[in-house]
């Protein structure tokens, strides 16, 4: 069949050689690849457990080793180090970084059905399709693309870690070179929320420079097709506190007259947006770096997939801040993540609350700075007759203020970053994806999620994409994670093509 695609076709591009290097690699290697991934999710891997963070960066190093790649690790005192390796091309004018993240989130093996954390399982197919457990594939024996593996990093992102190890394996075995220099970075501590990535880039800024970073991490796009991203919204945490008397009040004795911070904080967050989700805080919408003609021509694109994936979610009417879902995610939000005053169901007693307090989370577009939205929510606030503190109030605060908040950005706040979409090199990306698939190849100018690779434009000033390969349904930070096997592969023969386009 891929004979007869080149003869159809003509002479193969480079990235259809590319599906044919990782076609060959798979049929001939498959149950190794699979052992060898299976073999490193064993290793518990969450960035604060140090002893089992140690045990994975030597496992790596060993099997960059085996691969002839010398690692070198990039240590920030008290983290999880970064593996580094490269692969320099002789002739080669462009440099690519190859990033992915051996951490994984924490897990509660009771909630796990399918196997334990650190229990890799291979299963015939999604065990809600009705998947079987079987055995790994034994050497000469093939996957079904169906299938999956069933543990804690397999899909976020231990699998991009192997995905790429894989494409390197497979361009050797074809004997042919990237088009690039290859430099690999595996990250320890993402999940973390990469605290101590600046100081790891600042360690080795001149060997990490490149003309692009291509994270592999993440899930594809609901729809199952390949997906280039160009960018992610920044992110922020804010604490409001609200206050009543300063202790717990019997409601029968002092309802009617004590205030209630409950209800206090009730009202004024809903002076901060209305009913059709707009936020209504006075510039909140000024700063956003308008979008362009790229941009807004894949958004378009990606509005016709609103319908499904509201209906999925069991959404009546969305929020109308934006006329779609991928619109709406170019804009700030300010979501209210849980609040608390007091107690309910069982534990609800007759008080009058002394506190009540609002977790927000802002996300952040190109445009936004994140102290200065933080001050824009903050004036909103004192414009609602609040005096606002970054701490509890004192007595005398309480008698001559009959309305106190105590306002907080809680730290580790960055801002968005977005590679513009019409840079040639991202748009070689995306041809060098659309000659692996008959299908489409979803470009999103902005991920709804949030990276801190404002670090890497800040410090390294360099480009980013990401290059999802996970399944949708992965399970992703959540028990019974997952990796389907079709799109490890589907991912290997992207990473591929990417290392293969001129
Ligand atoms: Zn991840």
């Amino acid at each position: 069949l891929i004979l007869l695609a080149s003869m159809v076709l003509g002479p193969a591009s480079a990235a259809s050689q590319g599906s044919n290097v990782a076609a060959a690699f798979r049929a001939a290697h498959e149950a190794q690849v699979l052992s060898e991934l299976a073999g490193f999710l064993a290793i518990p891997n969450v960035a604060s457990d140090a002893a089992n963070i140690a045990k994975n960066a030597s496992a790596l190093g060993a099997m960059l080793a085996f691969r002839g790649f010398p690692a070198t690790q990039l240590v920030a005192k008290g983290a999880p180090p970064a593996i580094t390796a490269r692969w320099t091309v002789p002739g080669a004018t462009r440099t690519l970084v190859l990033y992915a993240h051996y951490d994984g989130q924490p897990a509660d093996p009771a909630k796990w059905k399918v196997t334990q954390p650190w229990r890799p399982l291979y299963f015939t197919r999604a065990v809600e399709r009705g998947g079987r457990r079987a055995q790994f594939p034994v050497a000469g024996q093939r996957a079904d693309s169906e299938a999956r593996i069933y543990a804690r990093g397999a899909s976020d992102d231990k699998g991009g870690v192997m995905a790429i190890l894989t494409a390197l394996d497979a361009l050797r075995v074809a004997g042919k070179t990237p088009t690039s220099n290859v430099i690999l970075f595996f990250e320890g501590e993402e999940e973390a929320g990469s605290p101590h990535l600046p100081e790891v880039l600042h360690s080795d800024s001149a060997g990490l420079k490149a003309d692009a970073w291509v994270f592999v991490d993440g899930p594809v796009h609901q729809s199952g097709a390949k997906e280039v991203l160009f960018g992610v919204r920044g992110d922020m945490h804010i604490d409001v506190t609200t206050y009543g008397a300063n202790r717990p009040l019997h409601s029968g004795h002092y309802g009617n007259w004590a205030p209630n911070p409950a209800e206090q904080l009730a009202r004024l967050l809903t002076t901060m947006k209305d009913s059709t989700g707009r936020v209504t805080i006075a510039g909140w919408y000024d700063d956003v770096t308008p979008l362009g003609q790229a941009e807004r021509a894949a958004n378009a694109d990606l509005a016709a997939y609103d319908t499904m994936v509201a209906r999925e979610l069991g959404i009546g009417r969305p929020y109308a801040v934006a006329p779609s879902l991928a619109e709406a995610i170019e804009l700030p939000s300010l979501n209210i993540n849980g609040i608390a005053s007091a107690d309910v169901g069982a534990q609800a007693r007759n008080v009058i609350p002394t506190t009540a307090t609002v977790a927000l989370d802002v996300r952040l577009v190109l445009g936004n700075d994140h102290d200065r939205m933080f001050q824009k929510l903050v004036e909103h606030v004192r414009r609602q007759g609040y005096l606002v503190l970054d701490r509890a109030p004192t007595d005398s605060e309480r008698l001559a203020h009959p309305l106190i908040a105590t306002v907080v950005q809680r730290a580790g706040s960055y801002d968005a970053s977005r590679t513009p979409m019409d840079l040639p090199l991202a748009q070689s990306v995306v041809q060098a994806l659309r000659a692996t698939t008959p299908g489409p190849v979803m470009q999103l100018p902005t991920s709804g999620g949030s990276l801190p690779l404002i670090y890497l434009t800040d410090i390294l000033h360099v480009p980013t994409l990401m290059v999802p390969i996970a399944n949708y349904d992965n399970n992703q930070h959540a028990e019974d994670e997952n990796l389907r096997i079709g799109n490890f592969w589907s991912g290997v023969e992207s990473i591929v093509a990417i290392l293969s386009m001129h």
